[in-house]
């Protein structure tokens, strides 16, 4: 067998962001969306993970569990550089801005010496982002004209002795320290002892960014023991000066109509990014428990259909995609079977219910011909398609999952297409934390629960014991629409909010209607 060498592949060092997963840069997302591997730390949210590609692989390089050892920084160094020289699309993804503070300079450097090409892309750093969500400018013509970013914890032995702290603090007008906490007394000691007065304003925010987000104002002087009574604790930025006096003002994210509620999320981690990224922007905090999951179909009888659909491809005049997992699950059993010639897709036209499906149908490749849109419910989608279908006996595929609902392939059928519904994926009951769930329902932390499906409400109840059953009654309830909400009230959990259209930003905005009321 000819052996063929791997070309080297490339390192992406990538900035994550503060915290809030929409704080990452397009470039950021789009290099995650292309790695073959991700290494990442601790991440404030997983929810970037999921922008990563069902093959790759993910390695947490952070801290790990107690008896484990965390991962030497060389032994990281070695990793990034095997798996880059091994021809692969390596992602080496950090908190903030991947050069501020991160040892991302380090392990660029291991690269450049070892040959691997690499590139950096900026991240949004906590030294600014966590004070602008505070209200805190970091500069302001009429109090700060320089701003420094200082670590407090240069070493994680000892406070760094050649920090000049009392120079610093003379020169620059807003002072930013990152990793501050664990040493903070000795550093207001040593500020103070520079020359500035204990007076000045300072702040310490925690969560910067998150729903969690957590600001204490002080001055100088008393910033340690009041954020102590506050319970601040890292990861927190420190902040100096007199810019701290505009907060009052420009508090605008703790501000948020739901800041800080937590609204539980049920849907399937696949789609719960969009639903969670619009409770965040206001203020909320989802708490993902994905109570439906989507896998490959793995008995030998569904393969051999999925197989069988693959193979008559070459007659098959029309593909209709009813949901992005449709075009996910389609596009994988095709790549793993790799039979179909190039340029076959380009001449089967693809129709798409729905602008998501259509948006995933393109990215994945496929020539859409048409979009059907507006009402979501199946009759009038059917109707759409049957205007667009050429009449005579057209052979058109669907591909769905083993529960997929039979209107559209019923009408196709009648009106004279020859229809294979095909399953390429099944729904299943992920496992859960049932005891944590009952637990937060029960000490009444969840002020929303959402539904985007009546599999996952089933699942849902089928978790619930007589006394969380009861609290989850207190909560507020989304559903998405009206199937959903029918499979709500018939469990005895009649939604406070249904949109008017199935959409999961307009669910937010209801809910958050609904709260002020
Ligand atoms: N490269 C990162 C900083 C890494 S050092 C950046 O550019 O943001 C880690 C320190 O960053 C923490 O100790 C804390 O001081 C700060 N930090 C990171 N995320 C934060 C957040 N969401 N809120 C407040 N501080 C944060």
């Amino acid at each position: 067998m000819a052996k063929v060498m791997a070309e080297v592949g490339c390192v992406f060092l990538v900035g994550a962001g503060p915290g809030d997963p929409d704080l990452i840069t397009l470039r950021g997302a789009k290099m995650l969306g292309r790695a073959d591997v991700v290494f990442y730390d601790e991440l404030a949210t997983n929810e970037l993970l999921d922008l990563v590609p069902d093959r790759a692989e993910l390695i947490n390089v952070g801290k790990r569990g107690h008896d484990e050892p965390t991962r030497s920084q060389e032994e990281i160094n070695a990793l990034l550089i095997e798996h880059a020289k091994a021809g692969r699309t390596v992602v080496r993804l950090k908190g903030g801005d991947p050069l501020v503070f991160g040892r991302g300079g380090e392990e660029m450097s291991l690269c450049a010496a070892a040959g691997v090409p690499f590139e950096i892309v900026p991240g949004v750093t906590s030294a600014v982002a966590a004070l602008s969500y505070a209200g805190i400018p970091v500069t302001d013509r009429r109090y700060s004209a320089s701003f420094a970013v200082v670590t407090g914890h240069k070493d994680p032995s000892r406070v760094s002795e050649q920090t000049r702290w009392g120079e610093l603090g003379r020169a620059v007008d807003t002072l930013v320290i990152l990793m501050g906490m664990r040493n903070l007394p000795r550093l207001v000691d040593e500020l103070i002892a520079g020359g500035k007065s204990p007076d000045t304003p300072a702040a310490a925010v925690m969560h910067g960014t998150l729903p969690e987000q957590q600001t204490c104002i002080s001055t100088l002087a008393r910033l340690p023991e009041d954020a102590k009574r506050a319970g601040i604790s890292a990861p927190a930025v420190v902040v100096v000066g007199d810019v701290v006096l505009l907060r009052e003002g420009l508090s605008w994210w703790e501000r948020k109509p739901l800041f800080g509620r937590k609204v539980l999320v049920t849907r399937a981690s696949q789609q719960a990014v969009e639903l969670a990224a619009a409770l965040r922007s206001v203020g909320a905090a989802p708490v993902l428990e994905p109570m439906i999951e989507f896998a490959p179909i793995e008995d030998p009888e569904g393969r051999a259909k999925i197989a069988s659909a693959i193979a008559h491809l070459d007659r098959t005049q029309t593909i209709v995609f009813t949901s992005s997992n449709a075009v996910r699950f389609f596009s994988r059993a095709l790549e793993a079977d790799g039979s179909l010639p190039a340029g076959r897709l380009a001449e089967i036209r693809t129709f798409c219910v729905g602008e998501r499906t259509a948006q995933a149908a393109l990215a994945a490749g496929f020539p859409v011909h048409v979009v059907a849109t507006g009402r979501s419910d199946a009759e009038a989608l059917l109707g759409q398609l049957l205007q667009a279908l050429p009449t005579g006996g057209e052979r058109v595929l669907i591909p769905g999952s083993q529960i997929a609902r039979t209107i559209i392939a019923d009408g196709l059928r009648g009106a004279g297409a020859q229809v294979d519904a095909v399953a390429f994926y099944e729904n299943r009951r992920p496992r859960i934390d049932v005891a944590g769930l009952r637990d937060r329902l029960v000490r009444g932390e969840l002020f929303a629960l959402t539904f985007t499906s009546p599999s996952t409400v089933d699942h849902f109840m089928d978790c619930l014991d007589d006394e969380s059953r009861e609290a989850a009654g207190q909560c507020m309830i989304a559903a998405i629409g009206r199937t959903t909400a029918t499979a709500l009230e018939r469990v005895g959990l009649p939604p406070t909010v249904v949109p008017k259209r199935p959409d999961v930003s307009l669910m937010v905005e209801e809910l958050v209607a609904a709260a002020s009321r």
